[in-house]
C-alpha cells in the first residue's frame, strides 16, 4: 500500500496554520484572499489575480491541484459528467455529477481501487491501491464546482468511506465548513463497516447515511458483500439503530436488485423487516452491467419495488445515470477514457 503521507499535500489538505506559514512576511489579509479564491471558485494559483503576480508565481507549485484530470465525459445531454483524475503517484479515481432540475449532486471517490470484493462491483474486483486525502476528497467537489453549482455530494464513488475513516471525516468537515455544504446535503454510504458506523453516530455532524446491504440474509449477504462475514446482519442492524437513536435522522438502505438472486417474494420479507425495525428508506437500483454479472430486465426492479410496496416499505427506484460512459454506480474502475 502507498502511504498517503509521501505526496505533496494538496491545496484542500492545507489548514489555515499551514496557509500562514506560506505566506509568511506577506500581508495578513492574504490568508483570507487566498481561501477565498480556493473555497469560493477553486481558483488555480495563476487564476488568483487578486494577488500580485510575484506571489502568484510563488504559490504555483504549493496550491497546485493534487488531481489532474485525465479525462472528461459527458452523458444524458450533458446532465451526467464523469471525470476520471490521476493524482501525483499515478492512483486514479472517478468522479460523476448528476444534474437534475432541483439539485446539482457530486458522487465522490473515498479510496483508489476498494479492498471490499463485492462480487457486483467493478470498484471491488480491482482491489485496493490507496486511500485518498481529505484534500482529494474535497478537491473532486472542487473541480465540479468549477462547472456547476454543487448542491449536494455523495460519498458513493469508488472505496469504502468508513475504511478510510479520518480522512472521509475530515472531508466531510471540510465540505461542510469551508465549502458550505450543509451536512443534511451530505451522505456518506457504506458496505456496513459497524466501528465506523457507531463512531459516526458520535460525531455531532448530521449528515446522511445510507447502507449498502442488497441481501437481508446473512447467508447470501456473506456473498454478495464479504466483509458481511466480519459485521454480520444482526450486529449492522444493531449499529444503525444506535446512529438513527443518536442523530434522529432517516437511515437509506441501498439495494441492487439482481434478478433471481435478490429480488424473490423472499427477498422482500427479509428487507421489510430488517428495513421496518430501524424505520429506514430504501433505494433500489436494478444491477448496472458489470464484467460477470448482467442487469436485470427492467420490469423485475419495478416488480421488486411493488412487492416490498405491498409489504409497507418505502422503497424508491432510482433511475440509472452514465451507464453508456461507465459513470454508474458499481462501474467505476478508474480506467483511463476510451478503454
Ligand atoms: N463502499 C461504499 C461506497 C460505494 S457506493 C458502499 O458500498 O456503500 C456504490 C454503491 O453502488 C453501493 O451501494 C454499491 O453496492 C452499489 N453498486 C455496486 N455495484 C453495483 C452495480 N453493478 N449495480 C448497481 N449498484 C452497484
Amino acid at each position: 500500500m502507498t502511504g498517503t503521507t509521501d505526496r505533496r499535500p494538496g491545496p484542500f489538505d492545507l489548514s489555515v496554520a499551514d496557509l500562514e506559514a506560506l505566506l509568511d512576511g506577506e500581508p495578513r489579509y492574504r490568508v483570507a484572499q487566498v481561501l477565498d479564491a480556493l473555497h469560493g471558485r477553486f481558483a488555480f494559483p495563476e487564476e488568483m489575480t487578486e494577488l500580485p503576480r510575484a506571489l502568484r508565481d510563488r504559490l504555483a507549485v504549493a496550491l497546485a491541484p493534487a488531481l489532474q484530470p485525465l479525462g472528461r465525459l459527458e452523458a444524458d445531454g450533458g446532465d451526467t459528467i464523469k471525470w476520471v483524475f490521476q493524482g501525483a503517484d499515478g492512483a486514479r479515481v472517478e468522479t460523476v455529477l448528476m444534474a437534475y432540475p432541483d439539485r446539482v449532486t457530486v458522487c465522490v471517490s473515498t479510496q483508489a481501487g476498494c479492498a471490499m470484493a463485492c462480487p457486483f462491483c467493478a470498484t471491488g474486483q480491482g482491489g485496493f491501491v490507496r486511500h485518498l486525502s481529505s484534500g482529494e476528497i474535497v478537491e473532486q467537489v472542487a473541480w465540479a464546482r468549477r462547472e456547476r453549482r454543487v448542491t449536494h455530494v455523495v460519498f458513493m464513488g469508488m472505496g469504502e468511506p468508513l475504511a478510510n475513516y479520518r480522512r472521509s471525516l475530515g472531508a466531510l468537515r471540510r465540505l461542510h465548513r469551508d465549502l458550505g455544504i450543509s451536512a443534511r446535503r451530505l451522505t456518506v454510504s457504506t458496505v456496513g463497516i459497524v466501528p465506523g458506523i457507531r463512531r459516526l453516530a458520535t460525531e455531532g455532524l448530521p449528515v446522511n447515511l445510507a447502507v449498502s446491504l442488497h441481501a437481508a440474509n446473512d447467508a447470501l449477504r456473506d456473498r454478495l458483500v464479504p466483509v458481511n462475514r466480519r459485521y454480520p446482519l444482526a450486529e449492522l442492524s444493531a449499529a444503525c439503530a444506535e446512529w438513527v437513536a443518536a442523530t434522529g435522522r432517516r437511515l437509506s438502505l441501498e439495494w441492487a436488485v439482481i434478478g433471481g438472486v435478490n429480488d424473490r417474494a423472499v427477498d422482500a420479507d427479509e428487507l421489510a423487516a430488517f428495513a421496518d425495525a430501524l424505520g429506514a428508506h430504501v433505494n433500489l437500483i436494478a444491477l448496472n452491467e458489470t464484467p460477470g454479472y448482467r442487469s436485470p430486465a427492467p420490469p423485475r426492479a419495478e416488480r421488486f419495488r411493488s412487492l416490498l410496496a405491498g409489504r409497507g416499505v418505502n422503497a424508491t427506484l432510482r433511475a440509472t445515470r452514465g451507464a453508456d460512459i461507465g459513470a454508474a454506480c458499481g462501474q467505476l474502475a478508474g480506467a483511463p477514457p476510451g478503454r
